[in-house]
């Protein structure tokens, strides 16, 4: 396969998804170009200006850093069009309407460059219709590519082909989505609303006219359908109102137009409380109105019966959220024969969702695999209906589903296929298998695609039924203990995991980075500190050293904050490359942790800061040691004689205000994470791009940095600290704990009380943040911060 280059992306339509999906495009560092229609009035790219501006203010942010968005090129159809020249990739994300559409490609044809990938956002509308009025040479290089809202955060994107489509085209695309763009691949077939809002909007639909069977009210519903099933925590009604009532019967209308003959019709009819609500302008979340209204500070719920807004809050009955804790096989029995209407209720919709799937498996996609990731990535579902229906066990399952199909209890009279009962899927037990997923058309098991971008994913996501081997069990094992496991896959990079509750680093886990560095020195090229799930580590693990604290109290503390600190130094000056692979959280010790590797590979969704004030302590794990030293180095690099409190100032501020960072760009802004470090789109390819980076730094012949003592700001930088932070105190915007903290903090980033420009060493640095942590831990202030968090999670401000 010929490499596809992707130098720039033009995206069509500033709306909802485009100026999202340009802003996705930034992130991941591809030039983009998004158009819109010419202003009427003013200059002609009001309306993508308008776009763009509002990107920096959308929640959940859609931009890494807010700023990124002047990356963002503006462009209108009026005068811009020769732009769409240099464009490799071109995304068309306009209104969804068939004649708009057709027209706006007639008029960019002449402008698509003889490579260009043409592709359209839409969610409903026919990819081969659209096909149809595209130049013959440009129909080959045509295709649909769905993404979900929010874009930078769902992490589905489905690609669909038509006749007509050259199947390198799209091989092609999938890579780049995969590893530039950073989201998972399904390929869908081009039938109405493809795979997940097919699947997933079918479900809603079912699960609204069940509710309403069993009249059960919409927040007993959500809280069934949520987190409890394993399901996005919003669950059924409140997800349409964050979806939109309007788009969802947008969706919903796609099915009732061209879905005529499908067995389902019947429960695509818009439910008349929906119709009712839309036409009020009770949209949902948007329209502060929909199936709930917020009141002041209450979420009141829709009463279906008289149409009002009344108290919300109702949750599952106890007896059903029991069942719903068993395994597959058990909670699924228990389930169907328990007589409680909220069990016979969630019996009935995974019922029929069992029935949609496989009814319509044979036209919607080419395997199972498709739907069930569709329905993890693109609904928050942990389980695809086709894996769960696998590990609650075939058989039984299918007969139990087609027992309520005879008795007329379902909301379809459709049966399910034969290949249900007969052939290599029952024999196997279900639709995934060793050798592949089943395909309904061509009536076997279909391995996944073996497109290289894959190669660079050791551990994908996998299905029940795969037989895949767990990372955790995978390679060959060096060391474990409790709360870490230390292995290589390939011989020639370590790898350690940690793997206790949000990767807290506890003494145990000390020891086992520490015996880590050991193994990979004497026998490897380099160590990556990887997990398979998504926390990088949330922080230093107070709770380990309770015990400690009870027995010795503060004194006992200060040697085994040694040892923490010990292990950040050995980290950093290891013979051997250590490379931070970095998701999710990096808080407090976790964040310590990795700026004291030798390179941080980070995908995009990594949550970086020193949280440690919020506890009422300060960074006790190199954390302060790193921000006097970084403002050293920058201070050092082109000018020797730069005042080295400029360079402290972000530093210090970033611990004393606890500030996360919500992105690895940000983290980058921060300080967290250096130029050099790589920052990954795609989660599952950190493994694979941190061992590179391991590999590459070795062959390069890496050496650890020498130590060498720097300059500190001393006792002037902490003077002109303490005078900011006694306006603010004195001010009322923080309190006389919190300038109490800043005060340390400011003590160790400067030196203590030395002259401006004394050298140090991290070991001395790092006795002055234990001196200051183990004073903070006898402080009754601190002390109610620590109780606080213990108790509720939640930070006190005192
Ligand atoms: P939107 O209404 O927010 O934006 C549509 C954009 O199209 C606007 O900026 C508008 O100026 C422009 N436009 C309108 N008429 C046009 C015309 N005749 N020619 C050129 N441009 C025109 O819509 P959206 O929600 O961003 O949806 C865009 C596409 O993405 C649709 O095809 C939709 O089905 C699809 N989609 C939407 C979502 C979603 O959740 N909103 C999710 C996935 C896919």
């Amino acid at each position: 396969m010929s490499r596809f280059q992707v130098r720039k992306v033009a995206v069509l339509g500033a709306g909802v998804m485009g100026a999202q999906i340009a802003a996705h495009l930034v992130n991941v560092k591809v030039p983009v170009v998004l158009f819109d229609l010419p202003a009427k009035e003013g200059p002609k790219n009001g309306i993508v200006t308008k776009a763009v501006e509002g990107l920096k203010k959308l929640k959940p942010a859609p931009l890494g850093v807010p700023e990124n968005a002047a990356l963002i090129q503006q462009a209108n159809y009026e005068e811009h069009l020769e732009l769409l020249k240099d464009c490799d990739l071109i995304i068309e994300a306009i209104a969804e309407r068939m004649d708009w559409k057709l027209d706006l490609y007639t008029k960019i044809a002449p402008f698509v460059a003889p490579h260009a990938i043409v592709a359209s956002n839409t969610s409903g509308l026919s990819i081969t219709k659209l096909s149809e009025v595209l130049p013959e040479s440009i129909k080959p290089r045509f295709c649909g590519i769905h993404f979900f809202n929010p874009p930078r955060y769902m992490y589905l994107v489905e690609l669909i082909n038509t006749p007509t489509t050259n199947p390198e085209v799209i091989d092609q695309l999938e890579s780049f989505v995969t590893t530039a763009v950073g989201k998972g691949v399904v390929r869908a077939n081009d039938t109405p609303n493809f795979v997940a809002n097919r699947v997933g909007i079918a479900g809603m639909m079912a699960t609204m006219i069940e509710a309403e069977k069993f009249g059960l009210s919409v927040d007993v519903v959500d809280d069934l359908t949520g987190k409890k099933l394993g399901r996005a925590s919003s669950g059924t009604f409140r997800t349409a109102d964050v979806v939109g009532l309007d788009t969802m019967a947008h969706v919903v209308k796609t099915m009732q137009d061209n879905l005529k003959d499908d067995p389902f019709y019947s429960t695509y009819a818009t439910p008349k409380v929906l119709a009712g609500l839309i036409e009020k302008g009770a949209l949902g979340q948007k329209a502060g109105a929909g199936f709930y209204k917020k009141v002041g500070k209450d979420i009141q719920r829709l009463d279906f019966a008289t149409g009002e807004y009344v108290a919300g809050g109702g949750k599952a009955d106890e007896i059903v959220a029991r069942m719903l804790k068993k395994q597959p096989a058990d909670r699924i029995k228990l389930l169907k024969e328990s007589s409680n209407p909220q069990a016979q209720f969630l019996w009935s919709i995974l019922r029929d969702s069992f029935q949609y799937v496989a009814v319509h498996l044979d036209t919607v996609a080419d395997t199972a695999r498709e739907i069930d990731f569709a329905m993890r990535w693109g609904f928050g579902s942990q389980q695809g209906p086709f894996e769960l229906w696998q590990a609650a066990g075939w058989k039984q399952v299918a007969e139990w589903v087609q027992a309520d199909i005879d008795a007329g209890k379902t909301l379809s009279s459709a049966p399910l296929p034969k290949w249900v009962f007969e052939g290599p899927v029952a024999e196997n037990g279900g639709v995934h298998s060793k050798d592949g997923s089943w395909s309904a058309k061509e009536g076997k098991f279909k391995p996944r695609a073996k497109l290289p971008v894959y190669e660079r994913q050791a551990f994908p996501e996998s299905l029940v039924g795969e037989g895949a081997v767990e990372p955790l069990k995978a390679g060959t094992e060096e060391f474990k203990n409790d709360e870490v496991r230390v292995w290589s896959l390939d011989g020639e990079v370590l790898i350690a995991s940690i793997n206790c509750k949000l990767h807290l680093i506890s003494p145990t886990v000390t020891e086992g980075l520490l015996k880590a560095v050991e193994i990979a020195e004497a026998k490897y090229k380099g160590l990556v500190i990887w997990s398979p799930d998504d926390v990088f580590s949330a922080g230093a693990n107070l709770e380990a050293l309770m015990p400690v604290f009870m027995a010795k109290g503060a004194k006992g503390i200060a040697p085994e904050e040694k040892k923490l600190q010990d292990m950040m130094l050995r980290v950093r000056y290891a013979n051997v490359p250590v490379v931070a692979a970095m998701r999710g959280l990096a808080l407090g010790g976790g964040c310590e942790l990795a700026v004291h590797c030798a390179r941080r590979v980070a995908h995009m969704e990594s949550y970086v800061g020193l949280v440690e004030v919020g506890v009422g302590l300060i960074p006790g794990g190199g954390g302060l040691t790193y921000i006097a030293r970084r403002a050293a180095e920058m201070a050092s690099a082109g000018n020797a004689n730069a005042d080295i409190f400029a360079f402290l100032k972000d530093g210090f501020t970033n611990a004393a205000m606890a500030k996360v960072a919500t992105s690895a760009l940000e983290a980058q802004k921060l300080g967290y994470l250096l130029d050099s470090d790589v920052i990954v789109p795609n989660k599952d390819e950190l493994l694979f791009v941190a061992t590179a980076q391991a590999k590459a730094m070795a062959d390069s012949g890496y050496r650890a940095p020498l130590k060498a003592k720097f300059p500190v700001a001393g006792r002037s930088g902490i003077a002109t600290v303490k005078s900011s932070l006694a306006n603010m105190r004195d001010g009322g915007f923080i309190s006389a704990h919190d300038f109490h903290l800043a005060s340390l903090i400011a003590d160790v980033v400067c030196g203590g009380e030395v002259e401006a420009g004394s050298l140090v060493t991290e070991e001395y640095l790092m006795s002055l943040e234990r001196k200051h942590f183990c004073s903070l831990l006898e402080h009754p202030k601190t002390q109610e911060r620590i109780m606080g968090m213990l108790q509720t999670g939640k930070p006190v401000r005192n």
